[in-house]
């Protein structure tokens, strides 16, 4: 039988290749190992994800097909469930195959390592002895070598030429010798006392005399129990190698080689002070474990939405899912936003489960990911957390999915595949017939509607566990306290007054500068009234060079208005503050403070963040002072204030979901204040106290938001009721962007009034950030209800760019579900 194998090499290619197989590997082949194979001028590793009979193919093009070149091990990499996530990644995100594997193999497995030279014991072509191919050849009887080190050891110049023509008549030839999965693994000597082997006492009695280091080693090896890594005895212990080698010659112990993977240590030593036992669940948290363990129990697909106010003790719901789901034989994986900002989440999963836990997340050395890729893969480990690519850890017998703050958007991948792991979290856990958990204070509006729906679950934890009331929410209308024209108020006077309680009393103050962002936008100092698009809600985006002031959607343009459309005011003011300013001023103002700014630019090493949230929380700093980076889920019962020093920013992005994000935002900030017995405070400076968002934070009403936002969200067809796909075409030169853009809506515009579909196009429009590492970019967007129409809509326009497109400079990004602004 002749066998043909389709396989995903991990290149931008749009899809699979196939190969034939020869005889001698065709028993090697299975579905999900790794295949070397040709491609154009290289060599790939790839994986096969699929075998045929050469019958199914069509006669002609098996000609055609080039061969396999090796299978280098029997490992399944990718298995079938994990093949089938990748393929619908790269349907749904259209994005090319090969990338969406890329992210499943770690990188080891990738490489097809170096070309050798050896020879071709088939072809016997005699050489003199002596002649300069002849040496060639001798060598290379002995080993494969680089061509660099043939180099190295000939410094012959024709070298080069003299293999090529080696190559070409058939006595040399080039292989490739990945690195093969088990190699990879480290392994470690371990002593181990022989079973079989019993000495009696006149034995130990006789050789005490001749080596007393050998009796001594081997009853102490006794003592302690069977086996030891032999770098503990040699360190420890302080046995010589000898004396080991001596007791292995007698034939009283034995050398065995272990696999060894290691933990990364970062985490290991924050230790959490709760205890399992001691904590009662509420009838809220008793009712959702009991919803999902059936559920779990059952082997069942389903989502649940939980959706708890901050401190309503969601983590402990998922804590004992997790638990459930291990004593039923199955693996868990927990999600989180970003880790060195989690570390408390981290540490009460570590105390909990233990060495049954693995953690994934950027940080991580190659090595160290790899050794985690391989505990997950052989079931050592049942509960992974980590941060969004953790979604493609291989494992065997995944039951539970935890997505915690399942509305954060660094769950949303912003390169190819632009993929959001949310979102592939409940897909995969539709191919394990696994159960997933989205859990949030302030849920996406995505998770949200899919409640109403009934294609989630909802449960709902209403009141905080650990102390009686949510925070009290106070909002300073900045313009009141300012002068009309500058509107660069820092701090009021209440936020003054109030942080100054908190550092005579010793409790500590968290304030958030909201920094998202720094496309202008133009606001009224005096109501606050935003210059919009009368189309999207969304604000609009001025644009310096030729005073305009346009829509990022949908390219609506106008002048620069001068005055106020609802109160009359002039002139009309560009929003923004820098960060460092802020921080000096507060130094100045509370001198005796010791304070710290936590933001990516003090973040970027990468355990700095976590150095500072852990003095912190070690009550060493009064006042944080921080991006979104410290609205996360901490919690620090020592922090009675909460202030947010510009609310604004983010309200005025001209984005779709600002409202939403500047919602979550402060939602989850005030969350962090008053989590014990002393109440907390929040304070909120805004120029736009009366922003739906700012009265909805203020009263924690998420129902009265989303009501809000969703209204405005359908009376424009944008998502959750539309799906978007967003494109953006980047050139360096300006026209030939913008000529592009124009002629793929053209095509867009022509085949949507033939087909009459219900998609729809916006723009297109000049990006936001016009001009981005020397390439200008253009963009329109796609609106449509049904999945599978608009996708393969969006496939039509990329296909139409390929062929139109006049040089390789030109370049077309498709953002499925887009989160940011381009
Ligand atoms: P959330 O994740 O909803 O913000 P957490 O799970 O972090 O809330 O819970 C906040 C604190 O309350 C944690 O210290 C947790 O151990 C504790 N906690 C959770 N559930 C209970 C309970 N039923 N009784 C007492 N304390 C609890
Ligand atoms: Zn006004
Ligand atoms: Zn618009």
């Amino acid at each position: 039988m002749s066998m043909i194998i389709d396989v995903v090499v991990f290149l931008p290619i749009e899809n699979f290749l196939s190969y034939r197989v020869s005889e001698h590997l065709q028993s090697k082949v299975s579905i999900g190992v790794r295949v070397i194979v040709p491609v154009r001028n290289s060599v790939e590793v790839g994986i096969i994800i699929n075998v045929r009979d050469i019958s199914e193919h069509g006669k002609n093009d098996t000609k055609e097909l080039k061969e396999a070149i090796d299978i280098p091990d029997n490992e399944v990499v990718v298995n079938e469930e994990m093949i089938k996530l990748c393929r619908w990644i790269s349907e749904y995100y259209i994005s090319p195959l090969g990338l969406a594997f890329q992210i499943a193999v770690p990188k080891f497995l990738r490489s097809s390592g170096k070309p050798k030279y050896t020879v071709n014991t088939e072809t016997k072509t005699e050489y003199l002895p002596g002649s300069f191919p002849q040496q060639i050849i001798e060598t290379l009887k002995s080993q494969p070598l680089e061509l660099k080190e043939l180099k190295k050891k000939f410094k012959e110049q024709e070298i080069e030429k003299e293999i090529l023509a080696l190559v070409k008549e058939d006595t040399l030839k080039l292989i490739f010798e990945p690195i093969k999965l088990r190699e990879k693994i480290k392994k470690e000597l371990w002593v181990r006392l022989k079973k079989d082997k019993i000495i009696s006492q006149e034995e130990i009695l006789v050789w005490q005399k001749k080596a007393p280091q050998q009796v001594k080693a081997y009853l102490s090896l006794l003592h302690k129990g069977e086996e030891h890594p032999l770098s503990d005895l040699l360190k420890k212990q302080q046995i010589t190698k000898n004396t080991i080698l001596s007791l292995q010659k007698k034939g009283w112990i034995e050398l065995v080689e272990k696999e060894v993977l290691r933990t990364p240590k970062l985490y290991q030593y924050i230790e959490s002070q709760e205890n399992a036992k001691d904590i009662t669940l509420t009838d809220e948290q008793k009712n959702a474990v009991k919803n999902i363990s059936d559920t779990l129990c059952q082997h069942q697909f389903k989502t649940f939405l939980l959706f708890g106010i901050t401190g309503s003790g969601k983590t402990e719901v998922y804590l004992r899912a997790i638990k459930t789901a291990m004593d039923n034989g199955y693996q868990s994986l927990f999600l989180v936003p970003e880790i060195a900002l989690t570390p408390q989440t981290v540490s009460r999963l570590y105390s909990r489960f233990k060495e049954q836990v693995a953690v994934l997340h950027s940080g991580l050395s190659d090595r160290e990911r790899f050794d985690e890729w391989i505990k997950i893969k052989e079931g050592r480990v049942s509960v992974v957390i980590g941060v969004r690519s953790a979604i493609f850890a291989p494992f065997q017998k995944l039951g539970l999915i935890v997505v915690d703050e399942e509305h954060e958007h660094t769950y949303k991948q912003e390169e190819t595949p632009r993929y959001h792991a949310r979102d592939v979290a409940v897909m995969r856990a539709q191919i394990n017939s696994a159960v997933c958990i989205l859990g949030s204070a302030t849920p996406s509006l995505e998770s949200y509607v899919h409640t109403l729906e009934s294609k989630y679950q909802l449960l709902k934890l209403t009141q905080r566990v650990a102390s009686g009331s949510l925070p009290s929410i106070q909002v300073v209308d900045l313009k009141s306290e300012t002068d009309k024209s500058s509107a660069d108020v820092i701090l009021s006077n209440m936020l003054k007054e109030k942080i100054q309680e908190r550092l005579e009393r010793h409790e500590q103050v968290m304030l958030l500068i909201n920094r998202r962002g720094f496309a202008p936008v133009m606001l009224c100092p005096s109501c606050g009234w935003i210059v919009s698009c009368p189309n999207c809600h969304t604000s609009l985006n001025y644009h310096r060079n030729d005073g305009t002031v346009r829509c990022h959607y949908c390219n609506f343009k106008q002048q620069r208005p001068i005055q106020c459309e609802e109160c009359g005011t002039i002139p009309l003011i560009l929003l923004g503050v820098g960060t460092q300013k802020i921080e000096d001023l507060l130094i100045r103002y509370f001198s005796e403070a010791s304070i710290s700014r936590m933001d990516t630019d003090v973040t970027t090493s990468k355990s700095s963040g976590y150095s500072i949230l852990k003095k912190f929380g070690e009550q060493k700093i009064d006042i944080l002072i921080g991006t979104q980076m410290i609205a996360k889920g901490h919690d620090y019962p020592n922090v009675t204030l909460v202030g947010v020093l510009n609310a604004d920013i983010g309200l005025t992005l001209p984005n779709f979901r600002s409202s939403e994000f500047v919602f979550q935002l402060l939602m989850q900030v005030a969350g962090r204040s008053g989590r014990r017995e002393v109440p907390g405070e929040v304070v909120i400076q805004t120029l736009m106290p009366n922003h739906y968002v700012i009265k909805t934070v203020q009263n924690h009403d998420y129902q009265m938001f989303v009501e809000h936002e969703l209204r405005n969200r359908r009376s424009v067809g944008y998502p959750p009721y539309n799906r978007m796909i967003q494109f953006g075409v980047e050139s360096e030169d300006e026209k030939e962007a913008r000529d592009m853009a124009y002629m793929l809506v053209n095509f867009a515009r022509n085949r949507l009034s033939r087909n009459m579909s219900e998609c729809r196009v916006l723009g297109p429009a000049p990006g936001v950030i016009r001009r981005v590492q020397g390439k200008y970019r253009w963009q329109f967007a796609l609106l449509g209800k049904a999945t599978k129409t608009i996708n393969r809509f969006a496939r039509d326009i990329n296909d139409h760019f390929q062929t139109k497109k006049t040089s390789n400079k030109l370049t077309l990004r498709i953002d499925v579900d887009p989160y940011e602004i381009y």
